[in-house]
């Protein structure tokens, strides 16, 4: 568990969360899966108790709820059902920035209907032939008066089921490569936006993963967020937010396994005992249990470096790398300690591992957090 100081507002903020994600999601949650389908009346209902402005820097001395806070709010939504804990983040996303720097027209067309999700928005950097190696994106931007012409193709897109508020990432000088890269507020109720339908997964269809086609998309100048020079660094600077946040999700997975591994092998009987009294087993789930605390060290450490502002690159890719090996490894740990029934769809293993290894390719890879550390290897220990 946590020994963060939460004020009262960020208190308040996890506990309604947590109410939420047991009453509305935990019940719904492999309706969902089995649907393949986003839940946008769930999104709807997230807005409805409070909890889709969660990137509210904290204000006014100790009022205000912070990243820390955040993170335990996707933690316990994930707990039940990480794939909409995704999707309500990344579509509350894009009301956060808006809200700190949006222009006035554009709180103006889309800050209310953002948070109310009316309106739901995602970001847009992979593309079918580009994912860890971001500057090598071939969606086009080309200057002309008033604004600029988007054409080309996003992919892998969190929310993309569904949303039409975009931050999208485009090229505008290919030889200058992540130089060249801006960002854009892209209304995809414009002309020039095509959906593409949403993607069948192994599990996680909460998510509406989808992708979509930029055809002549006029964005005006007002609706650059960064430009040539200043998005992929932009881009870089909000990531490793993203990557400990990913992380606690991660482990928030692996915690709901275990428990639901010990509550069964304390059950069930094998060979006159509770299964969980056999050595073999019970020493299984204690590796386990030993990797979750391990893991919620890391991703607690760099949280608090996300919070503080301070720099977060290392602490992140630490935390998201040992986060997915080892839910991945720990989630099947349970599974077996469960048995045949640890496989049943009634039981929420099987869509937490699934996701599991979603969560290893969101937000940088685990073989991108490992050239992140590997990067850092001279400097640290040579
Ligand atoms: C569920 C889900 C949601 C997502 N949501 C979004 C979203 O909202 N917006 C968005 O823009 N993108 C999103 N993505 C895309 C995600 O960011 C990419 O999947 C990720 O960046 C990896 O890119 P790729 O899948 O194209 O793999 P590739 O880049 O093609 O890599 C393939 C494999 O090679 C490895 N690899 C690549 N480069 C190296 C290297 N230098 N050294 C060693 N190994 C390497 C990778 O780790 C991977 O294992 C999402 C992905 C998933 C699965």
């Amino acid at each position: 568990m946590h020994d963060f100081d939460l004020n009262e507002d960020e208190s308040d903020l996890v506990a309604r969360a947590r109410d939420f994600a047991k009453n509305y999601v935990a019940p719904r949650a492999a309706g969902w899966e089995r649907d393949r389908k986003m839940p946008r009346e769930a999104l709807r209902e997230a807005a409805r108790v409070g909890l889709t402005k969660l990137d509210a820097s904290k204000k006014d001395g100790d009022r205000g709820t912070g990243f820390v806070a955040k993170l335990l709010v996707l933690e316990v939504i994930s707990e039940e059902c990480m794939a909409f804990a995704f999707s309500m983040t990344n579509t509350q996303g894009m009301a956060g920035r808006l809200e700190k720097a949006g222009t006035p027209s554009q709180k103006e067309r889309f800050l209310e209907d953002l948070v109310s999700t009316q309106r739901l928005s995602a970001t847009a950097l992979t593309e079918p032939g580009a994912g860890s190696d971001f500057s090598a994106i071939q969606t086009r931007a080309e200057k002309v008066d008033g604004g600029w012409l988007l054409n080309g193709e996003k992919a892998w897109i969190t929310n993309g089921a569904e949303a039409d508020v975009f931050l999208v990432y485009a090229q505008s000088d290919p030889e200058k490569r992540w130089r060249g890269i801006a960002s854009f507020l892209v209304d995809g109720r414009q002309d020039g936006f095509e959906r593409v339908e949403p993607y069948g997964m192994l599990a996680g269809h909460a998510m509406g993963v989808g992708g979509f086609k930029l055809k002549d998309m006029f964005v005006r100048d007002e609706d650059v967020v960064a430009g040539p020079g200043d998005a992929f660094k932009a881009a870089m600077g909000s990531i490793n937010g993203a990557r400990t946040y990913v992380a606690g999700m991660l482990n928030a997975m692996l915690h709901a396994s275990l428990s639901h591994a010990v509550r069964y092998a304390a059950k069930r009987e094998t060979f006159g005992k509770p299964s969980i009294e056999h050595q073999g087993l019970k020493w299984s789930l204690a590796d386990v249990a030993t990797k979750l605390e391990a893991s919620r060290l890391l991703t607690y450490r760099a949280a608090r470096l996300v919070e503080e502002e301070g720099d977060a690159m290392l602490a992140a890719a630490y935390a998201k790398k040992f986060a997915g090996d080892v839910a991945i490894q720990g989630i099947a740990d349970c599974i077996q300690a469960m048995g045949a029934n640890g496989m049943k769809d009634d039981v929420p293993l099987g869509r937490h591992l699934a996701c599991a290894k979603l969560a290893c390719y969101t937000d940088g890879s685990t073989e991108i957090m490992n050239d992140r550390i590997g990067g850092s290897l001279v400097e640290l220990f040579g």
